[in-house]
């Protein structure tokens, strides 16, 4: 590795943001946007919206394999392929296993977006709130440590995330998943609006919505500002979104830093570790590794946001070593690495419906319904195991049976499929996981990838309390199913490893005491102030809510306290 010396006052900005996926792209957004000049960095290649976006515009027939991989990449990439929305159409967007190892002490898939705009040109963008009871839990029941904030604290951030993302959703009124700042919800299909009488009419406390989501069913002047439009029911998410309708980095908080002018963003630097000054008692800056020529560099800053996502900011925070912190920036407590967790996202089911025939829906809808959690929450008490599950699901009648699962070959075989199927309707459940010591990443003391990276341990692992709620799960969607009056119905724990739900978080978790935690309650280092970590390892529980509209929400908050704490001299 070849060391840069000459790094000097031309590397310096007010603030240096670590990668630039949902959480870095809103620090670099807000902190352009609140005067500071800001350096983002990604270890990944560039992507421009919409020029970048190869795959967005084909059809089935322009597609080689019509979307599937072909063998050879499923052989060697066993751990991508697994993820549902890994296919020929999105497949650069996505990092292949071979390309990044990490060592598995306990099967675990990662999934991995390196770009910039990391995984938020890939994600389904739901966006439930949490709720005050989820900010409650670990101090209710003495698990983990006690979340520093509350809900009334995040709620006016949640608010302000919404309303530039563009979340689309209908006000329930339902105190699991609070309302927000929504654009008109998308439409139910008539299966699910019959689940919904049928749920609300057999049972107390099961509520089927529409879910929150980050498409912006109309484009208001917010979004309109950044360049983006209304959505166009394409549900080709995931190829990008030439129309800027669905949220990414790309699509929204990139353009809205880059209109500051204040905004330097380097592709291609892998963040080593973080510089740490004994006299200041501060972070200083950052080592870079160029990903293409390999040399070391160092940028300067007065303030630094780590956004490499979860297991990625462990890696980084743990490879920035000084004497003063031999076991990783900021470890005073001994807690960096630990209670790692993920969403338990092992159970799912389905069922049949007959009737409806004569009905259809408008386009491809890209987003689903939502049961919020009801186990555990109100009168609901279960014993055999703590905190909740919600369900995530849809209806249609594309996908019963359909295509390969029909008997019958020839013009017939064909001819019947221009028709629409029967009605179908299905569920997951998406279940909370509780934090525990020993899941953990760390280092290997040896083995580095081609950057100089050490290799990550990830061992993480379900325990008791993930196992019962998943026997309670499949039992409930069962029964649900059947109540409701669908047929054919089954359900099932497939057993999936953590890692696949995408929604790894903690490593590096807030805490109300510096000797248990990490960060204080503004995602702030305890023990190194100048040092912000806002994505989802700072996280001290997981609920069951997909997380990254808090991790928006923490960052704009840490952002905005950043810089009144910079401007008032304590950083
Ligand atoms: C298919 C799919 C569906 C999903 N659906 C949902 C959903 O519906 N709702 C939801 O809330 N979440 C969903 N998620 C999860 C969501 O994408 C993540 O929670 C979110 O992207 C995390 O944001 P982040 O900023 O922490 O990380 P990322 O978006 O992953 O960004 C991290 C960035 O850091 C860069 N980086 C890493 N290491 C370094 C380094 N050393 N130096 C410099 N840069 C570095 C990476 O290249 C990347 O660009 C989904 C994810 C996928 C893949």
């Amino acid at each position: 590795m070849n060391l840069n010396l000459k790094a000097a006052a031309q590397n310096t900005y007010d603030a240096i943001v670590i990668g630039t996926g949902i959480s870095g792209g809103w620090a670099m957004k807000e902190l352009t946007q609140k005067g500071l000049k800001v350096l983002a960095l990604e270890r990944g290649r560039m992507v421009e919206h919409v020029t970048d976006y190869p795959t967005t515009m084909l059809k089935p027939w322009e597609i080689a394999h019509r979307g599937e991989m072909p063998p050879e990449d499923k052989t060697a990439n066993p751990v991508v392929n697994k993820c549902y929305a890994y296919n020929e159409n999105t497949q650069h967007f996505f990092v292949k296993d071979q390309e990044h190892p990490y060592i598995q002490d306990k099967p675990f898939d990662w999934i991995r977006g390196y770009q910039v705009g990391g995984k938020s040109l890939l994600w389904a963008r739901w966006t439930q709130r949490w709720g005050e009871h989820d900010f409650e839990a670990n101090a209710r029941e003495g698990i983990g440590t006690d979340w520093p904030i509350r809900y009334k604290e995040l709620a006016p951030w949640y608010s302000y995330v919404e309303k530039f993302a563009g979340i689309s959703g209908n006000r329930d009124g339902l105190p699991q998943v609070p309302d927000g700042e929504f654009l008109p919800p998308m439409a139910m299909n008539c299966l699910e609006k019959h689940v919904k009488s049928q749920l609300d009419a057999k049972y107390q406390g099961r509520h089927l919505i529409i879910s929150r989501t980050a498409n912006l069913s109309e484009a208001g002047p917010q979004q309109q500002a950044v360049g983006r439009g209304s959505c166009q029911y394409r549900n080709l998410c995931a190829r990008g979104c030439p129309f800027g309708a669905a949220f990414s980095t790309n699509a929204a908080t990139l353009p809205a830093a880059r209109a500051t002018g204040r905004l330097t963003l380097r592709p291609d630097s892998v963040v080593h570790s973080i510089i740490y000054n004994e006299q200041k008692k501060r972070a200083t800056g950052v080592r870079v590794v160029d990903a293409k020529t390999k040399e070391m560099t160092e940028y300067f800053a007065k303030i630094i946001f780590v956004n490499a996502s979860t297991v990625n900011t462990n890696l980084v925070l743990q490879n920035s070593t000084s004497s003063r912190f031999p076991n990783g920036i900021g470890n005073d407590s001994g807690v960096l690495g630990r209670y790692v967790m993920a969403h338990n996202y092992r159970v799912s089911g389905s069922g049949s419906y007959e009737g409806f025939e004569d009905q259809y829906y408008f386009g491809r809808r890209p987003t689903g319904i939502y049961i919020p959690r009801y186990r555990n929450f109100g009168t609901d008490k279960q014993t055999a195991f703590l905190r909740g599950y919600s369900h995530s699901g849809g209806a249609g009648r594309a996908s019963w049976g359909r295509g390969n699962g029909m008997p019958g070959f020839g013009a017939e075989l064909k001819n019947s499929l221009i028709k629409p199927g029967i009605w179908s309707f299905s569920i997951n459940a998406m279940g909370e996981m509780l934090p525990y010591e020993d899941n953990r990443i760390w280092l290997d003391d040896t083995q580095k990838d081609q950057w100089g990276m050490p290799l990550v341990h990830i061992d993480v692992a379900w325990k008791e309390n993930e196992d019962a709620m998943s026997r309670d799960a499949v039992v409930q969607i069962q029964e649900m199913l059947e109540a409701v009056g669908l047929k054919n119905v089954s359900a099932r724990d497939n057993h999936q490893n953590p890692g696949l739900d995408i929604h790894e978080m903690g490593g590096c978790r807030m805490g109300r005491d510096p000797k248990t935690s990490m960060l204080n309650g503004f995602n702030q280092m305890h023990a190194v102030k100048n040092v912000f970590v806002t994505d989802g390892a700072s996280m001290a529980s997981t609920a069951c809510q997909n997380p990254s509209i808090t991790y928006m929400a923490l960052t704009a908050r840490a952002a905005d306290y950043a810089v009144k704490e910079l401007k008032k001299g304590n950083l």
